[in-house]
């Protein structure tokens, strides 16, 4: 009796780990699965994430976009660009970046629809491209070195599509980032690993208000340009006088401070005083010098998507290096 009852012990124990083994094996194998999945759709994923976050960090509750019109913007998002023009056709706006005639612009946060739902480019991106058209030569045959720092999506795409463009974009964390691309060179802009003279245009938006350090900032992008070149700017004015702290560190104490977990200071007309002593002469923009009043919410160049509530101002900043400059 014994003996049968040690090998029905053992035939149970042997049973037991082998299902564990298998259960073990299915666990591994779900959890292979589920990380193949995951580094297919880690841009998909990521985007889900870091959305998420921000949707919940900015909006209130009730002005958030609903979790179902996430999923659609994101499904309608991975579709290829024709396959989105068909689908968001319309007569009311139109995109300059990606040509795109569409219904509407899509929200980003309150209040602010500004988002082109084909080419994923924002009020600020558009104004730029329509700038460069516009106002410079940046179309014109001649070859031209660009740097784009923080390099948006659809700019950088419109600008590798432009044959006389030597394109280099370059980023602190230079890895996919929502709306941004992964760029080219991990570059902190207060120190650019760059030679003297080496640039003719250099593109940057919304990125010196999370820099401690501006002024050196500004210093390094007027080092690197040629003489005769120029950095395209904008950075939101919020205020009358520019106000920093650079004491506040912590995210949180940011985001209450400076409306950013990411920003250390706000901006005011006076940013042009900083770009000046960097040796630069300026030109400010608005958008309404730029673009006919007619076009202002069909173009999407407004930061507020309704012109009535529009509260804050957006220009766009021509920082020349004069061309008989010498450094
Ligand atoms: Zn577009």
């Amino acid at each position: 009796m014994a003996t049968a009852h040690i090998a029905s012990t053992a035939v149970t124990d042997t049973v037991v780990s082998l299902s564990e083994m298998v259960q073990g094996l299915y666990n591994h194998r779900s959890c292979c699965t589920l990380l193949f999945i995951a580094r297919r759709h880690k841009g998909l994923i990521w985007c889900f994430y870091s959305e998420g976050k921000n949707m919940r960090a900015m909006n209130p509750v009730s002005e958030r976009i609903t979790l179902r019109r996430r999923i659609i913007y994101k499904v309608i998002r991975t579709l290829p660009q024709p396959i989105k023009k068909l689908l968001l056709f319309g007569h009311r706006h139109f995109c300059p970046i990606c040509q795109s005639r569409i219904r509407r612009f899509w929200r980003f946060v309150p209040h602010f629809d500004t988002w082109c739902p084909v080419c994923g480019s924002l009020e600020r991106q558009r104004l730029v491209w329509i700038f460069l058209q516009q106002l410079t030569d940046f179309l014109s045959p001649r070859p031209k070195k660009l740097l784009h720092i923080a390099p948006e999506k659809a700019l950088e795409k419109r600008f590798k599509q432009c044959a006389n463009v030597q394109y280099l974009s370059g980023d602190l964390n230079p890895y996919l980032r929502g709306d941004l691309s992964p760029a080219m060179l991990r570059m902190d802009i207060t120190d650019i690993r760059q030679p003297h003279n080496s640039f003719d245009v250099i593109i940057c938006n919304h990125v010196l208000m999370g820099i401690p350090n501006d002024r050196r900032a500004m210093q390094e992008f007027y080092r690197i340009l040629k003489p005769g070149g120029f950095a395209v700017l904008t950075e939101p004015i919020t205020i009358g006088k520019t106000f920093e702290d650079l004491t506040v560190v912590s995210p949180a104490e940011r985001e209450r401070v400076f409306g950013h977990h990411e920003y250390v200071r706000q901006y005011g007309l006076d940013i042009t005083d900083r770009l000046k002593e960097a040796g630069f002469s300026v030109r400010t923009f608005e958008e309404r010098e730029l673009v006919q009043e007619d076009d202002l919410l069909r173009l999407g160049v407004l930061q507020c998507g309704f012109e009535d509530t529009a509260s804050l101002s957006q220009p766009l900043f021509c920082c020349e290096k004069r061309a008989d400059t010498y450094t």
